[in-house]
């Protein structure tokens, strides 16, 4: 059994805590505080002691969901993205850029966050992007 703590910011907020994450065998299962960091100095709040729940959750999605005649159905990446930029595309020439917006979410990576705001800003070209973390 291998088990190691990995250090990481919690992304629920923007108080931006330190964290474990406690990993065993290659598999996250479990947050703890991470005592030595300068803001949070081994205190979480609730969200952050449970923050490696989305991950390992057995409802979180695996695949992406295309809305087809008004059902929501499984569908390929490929698939999804072809769709989502077309519909960008045809929304943006008709209303303008400022028609469109991105929510992003505090379950994936800072990392993450950052690059869907780069896009939506630099690519669609509107500021219209919130994340879930601002309340
Ligand atoms: S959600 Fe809680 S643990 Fe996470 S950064 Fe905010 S205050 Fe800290």
């Amino acid at each position: 059994m291998e088990y190691k703590l990995v250090p990481s910011i919690c992304s629920y907020c923007g108080c931006g805590c330190g964290v474990l994450f406690e990993v065993m065998d290659g598999q996250l299962v479990g947050t703890m505080p991470l005592k030595s960091h300068p803001v949070s100095q081994g205190k979480l709040c609730i969200k952050g002691w449970n923050l490696h729940e989305h991950v390992i959750s057995e409802e979180r999605l695996q695949t992406p969901l295309l809305k087809t005649n008004g059902a929501l159905q499984e569908a390929s990446w490929d698939a999804s993205i072809q769709t989502t930029a077309e519909r960008f595309k045809k929304i943006i020439a008709e209303h303008g850029p400022d028609s469109v917006a991105v929510l992003a979410s505090a379950k994936v990576t800072n990392e993450e966050n950052y690059l869907i705001q780069k896009f939506t800003r630099a690519v669609l070209g509107t500021n219209n992007v919130d994340h879930c973390a601002r309340l």
